[in-house]
C-alpha cells in the first residue's frame, strides 16, 4: 500500500499514520479480512503492492488508535489487552487480536470509534460476526467467554439531532451488547468463511458487502426544497404523483453501493464495481 498526502498534512500526522504498527502476525487471515468480503480481500492481497490510499483517508484510523491507546492507559482492571491469538482452520491460520478480556467475568469488549451510520443494525452485524470470531478464538485457547459488548464512541454525534430524530442514540458513548453465538455456531460461520476466502483466492466471487442503499422516489412540490414524501417503490409513487395533482413532480433516487464508491480500496481493480458504474452511468444519461 502506498500512502500519498494530497492535502499537503502536517509531518507529523503523516508520520503517525505511516508509522502504523498494525501487524496482523504470521497468518493466513486476520478475523477482520475473515469476516470481510471475500472478494474485496482476494483483490487486497492480489493488488497489494498498487493499492494506493491518501493519509487524510486514514485520519478516523489515527484517531481510533489513540483512544485505544489512552483507555488502555487509564485501565487498571485486571484484564487481558490486547492480546493476539490464532487457531488453524482447513490448513488456514486465523489470527485476531481483542481489545479487552476480563477473565474473572469471561467479559470480551471491543472499543469501536465509528460513525452514527454504523450503530444502525448492519455494522452492528459485522461487529456481531467479528466479536463472536474473536470469543472462539478465546475458547479454543480454553478461556470461558460469557458476554460480548462492544462499547463505541460516535465521532460525529450531533446534541441537536439527539433531541429531535427517533432511533438516535441519545449518547456519544455507548454500551451495546452483543449476542453471543454457541461455539456450534461459531465454528460452522468460520469453517464456511475460511472456505469461501480460499475459493475467492482462484475465482473471485460475487461481492455482497457492498453497503447498498435502496432506490427511492421523492414527492416534490414546486417552490419547495424538501420532498413532501419519500417512497420506496415506484406503484405507491406514481399514486401519490396522481393523487397530489398539479406543481408536484417526482424525483427518483438512485440506490447506491456507498461502499464501493467511497470506501473500497480496490474499486480500481473491481470488475464488478466497473460494470455497475457502467450501468448507473448509463441510467443518469439516459433520464438526464
Ligand atoms: S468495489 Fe464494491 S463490489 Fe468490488 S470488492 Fe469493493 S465493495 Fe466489493
Amino acid at each position: 500500500m502506498k500512502l500519498t498526502n494530497i492535502f499537503s498534512l502536517p509531518d507529523a500526522i503523516v508520520k503517525a499514520i505511516a508509522n502504523d504498527s498494525y501487524n496482523a502476525g504470521p497468518c493466513d487471515i486476520s478475523c477482520t479480512r475473515l469476516v470481510d468480503s471475500p472478494r474485496k480481500v482476494a483483490l487486497e492481497v492480489q493488488h497489494a503492492k498498487d493499492l494506493v490510499e491518501d493519509v487524510s483517508d486514514r485520519i478516523w484510523s489515527l484517531f481510533g488508535q489513540s483512544i485505544h491507546t489512552i483507555l488502555e492507559r487509564a485501565d487498571s482492571t485486571p484484564a487481558l489487552k490486547e492480546n493476539r491469538l490464532t487457531m488453524t482452520r482447513q490448513n488456514w491460520v486465523i489470527s485476531g487480536q481483542f481489545d479487552r478480556f476480563v477473565v474473572a467475568d469471561g467479559l470480551l469488549q471491543e472499543y469501536k470509534t465509528t460513525s452514527v451510520f454504523a450503530v444502525k443494525d448492519e455494522c452492528r452485524q459485522s461487529w456481531q460476526t467479528q466479536m463472536n470470531v474473536l470469543a472462539h478464538l478465546l475458547r479454543e485457547h480454553g478461556y470461558t467467554v460469557v458476554k460480548l459488548q462492544v462499547c463505541a464512541i460516535l465521532r460525529d454525534w450531533r446534541r441537536s439531532q439527539a433531541d429531535r430524530t427517533q432511533d438516535y442514540p441519545i449518547s456519544p458513548v455507548l454500551t451495546i451488547d452483543i449476542p453471543l453465538w454457541t461455539p456450534e455456531k461459531a465454528e460452522d460461520w468460520i469453517d464456511t468463511a475460511v472456505r469461501k476466502h480460499q475459493a475467492a483466492r482462484t475465482e473471485l466471487p460475487e461481492c455482497e458487502d457492498r453497503w447498498e442503499t435502496p432506490t427511492t422516489y421523492a414527492l416534490m412540490r414546486t417552490g419547495r426544497k424538501t420532498a413532501v414524501r419519500v417512497y420506496d417503490n415506484q406503484i405507491d409513487a406514481d399514486n401519490a404523483l396522481v393523487a397530489a395533482g398539479p406543481n408536484h413532480e417526482l424525483i427518483c433516487r438512485r440506490g447506491r453501493n456507498l461502499r464501493c464508491e467511497q470506501y473500497c480500496s480496490v474499486r480500481d481493480y473491481c470488475t464488478q464495481y466497473q460494470s455497475y458504474a457502467q450501468t448507473a452511468e448509463k441510467e443518469m444519461s439516459t433520464s438526464a
